[in-house]
């Protein structure tokens, strides 16, 4: 059975003990995962504490900082294949997805390279003739970031390309759910010659491992991707050093097709956006709202392409929706589902788990018009569950889609820009997708407002995020300092 070592101040190392992972695709144990408890992480933090301040990191310049990230960038690329195989293997994510996903993750560590030389001060034209004032840009310190299972090697690349490029030290914290791939990224920091504790990879547990980390006084920034109920935890943890925090969290973002909309485009990207990756993706758009009269039309395009999706092991090129990351994943959306169809939900098709081994759940599309509260259109289930709700007016629409606490993403189908123009003014999310969906770059800020969190990753502020402004006044004359009890 094979086994993963964290990677703590530039060595391979065991951790408090191990703990078992499953293949979601069996439901069976497949690799032993090392576990992070509190000495492990106090060991990682004051290693990346210490590299904070050490030469061989702390001398380097920023063009040098932006070279080791283009070596991470090109070593990432070249073991593509073993990474989208691992991520695969240990959170059941389709082998399509992970293979093209690891493209963009290096892209990202790329932007980032870029972007290390980049990162500037201002020389400021203050109104005092002997005085030169300007600002640095300098690296807040310590970083620890924490990242969920279901896009490690992806979420993590939108925190380390950015606090390395500003010069900070990272202690990354992979998901007790499938950490390989996370753990595997470790062999490439070290190829890539990043000096020994800027980068420390750890598996655990959240009591154990997570919190300990939030806790520690030496972290400086915590990058955070999760739920709202840990990010909640995670704040408190912060809170007592007064730790900066960035929080991308969960959605329930709303699809909304107009009566003038493409359908069958529409549709395409309605699919994308609910059963790629199995649903579990933050920005699911898990809440379709579809005008009255293209609702039929538009559910019945749906049904035939969910009934089209090929559902079978995540490690076929061809399979489009293989299982769940785990059994509690898949347990907790049978739940869901019978909740709201006590509360009036229709199942228009899928609903039942699929018999056999693995975490499988077919493509779900549940009517819920009339069940306004039930579970599947309020909650968060991280599944391919799409709730359907049909509305008449644009002003019902957009009540609609803002009648929740998430705030991550909106898609907007329609043809009539003047309308497109009056919902991106009004929907209440940090994303806007206007007749796409689900695409993301490098350079564009992602975050979203409300539960679905604070702060944004992706392009030039997110870099800024790891960052302090340090403020320099140089006096230039060499006339002795006037009246000292006048403030100049
Ligand atoms: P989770 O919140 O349960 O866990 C996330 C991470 O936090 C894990 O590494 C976990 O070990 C750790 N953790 C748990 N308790 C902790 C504590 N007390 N202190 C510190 N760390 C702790 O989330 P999950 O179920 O693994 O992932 C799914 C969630 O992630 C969904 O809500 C999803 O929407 C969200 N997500 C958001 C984005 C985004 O960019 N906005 C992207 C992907 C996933």
């Amino acid at each position: 059975m094979e086994r993963f070592q964290l990677y703590i101040n530039g060595e391979f190392v065991d951790g408090a003990g191990w703990f078992d992972s499953l293949d979601p695709a069996s439901g069976r144990v497949w690799a032993q995962m090392p576990e992070a408890r509190e000495t492990e992480v106090n060991r990682a933090v004051d290693a990346a504490h210490a590299a904070f301040s050490a030469p061989a990191w702390a001398g380097l310049t920023a063009t040098a900082r932006g070279k080791l990230l283009y070596r991470l960038a090109d070593l990432v690329q070249e073991a593509a294949p073993r990474l989208a195989a691992l991520e695969t293997r240990d959170t059941g994510k389709v082998i399509r997805e992970t293979s093209a996903q690891i493209a963009y993750v290096a892209e990202y560590y790329r932007y980032y390279a870029g972007l290390a030389d980049k990162i500037e001060g201002a020389h400021l034209p203050i109104d005092k003739p002997d005085m030169e004032v300007w600002t640095r840009r300098e690296p807040v310190g310590v970083v620890a970031a924490i990242v969920p299972w279901n896009s490690q090697l992806f979420l993590s690349a939108v925190k380390l390309g950015p606090a390395l490029a500003a010069g900070c030290t990272v202690v990354l914290k992979a998901s007790e759910d499938g950490p390989a791939p996370l753990l595997e990224l470790g062999r490439l920091v070290d190829k890539a010659g990043f000096p020994a504790g800027v980068v420390n990879i750890i598996s655990g547990f959240g009591a154990q491992c997570g919190a300990v980390l939030t806790r520690h006084r030496k972290v400086a920034h915590i990058a955070f991707t999760g739920g709202p109920e840990t990010a909640a935890h995670v704040v408190r943890g912060a809170a007592e050093n007064l730790a900066t925090t960035s929080l991308e969290l969960g959605g329930k973002s709303p699809f909304i097709v107009f009566d003038d909309a493409d359908l069958d485009s529409a549709a395409n990207a309605q699919i994308s956006g609910i059963f790629a990756a199995t649903g579990q993706s933050c920005v699911a758009g898990s809440r379709l709202l579809v005008q009255q009269g293209v609702k039929d039309r538009f559910l019945a395009i749906l049904r035939d392409k969910a009934a089209a999706i090929r559902i079978a092991a995540p490690d076929d090129m061809t399979t489009e929706v293989g299982p769940l990351c785990t059994a509690r994943q898949r347990d907790g959306i049978i739940a869901a589902i019978r909740a709201s169809i006590d509360a009036g939900a229709k199942v228009i098709t899928g609903g039942q788990p699929l018999a056999g081994d693995g975490f499988y759940f077919p493509p779900t599309i549940m009517d819920c018009t009339d069940a306004p509260d039930a579970d599947c259109l309020r909650k968060e289930l991280f599944g391919p569950v799409l709730s359907v709700v049909a509305f008449e007016t644009e002003e019902q629409a957009l009540q609609l889609a803002n009648d929740t606490q998430y705030g991550l993403a909106a898609g907007v189908f329609t043809k009539d820009l003047t309308r497109a123009h009056r919902m991106i003014r009004q929907l209440r999310a940090g994303i806007v997708w206007v007749n796409t969906y689900r695409a993301v770059s490098p350079i564009a800020p992602f975050g979203g407002v409300g539960l679905s969190g604070q702060g944004r990753e992706g392009g030039l502020a997110a870099a800024l995020d790891y960052t302090t402004v340090k403020t320099v006044w140089l006096r230039t004359s060499d006339d002795p300092i006037p009246d000292p009890f006048i403030m100049r």
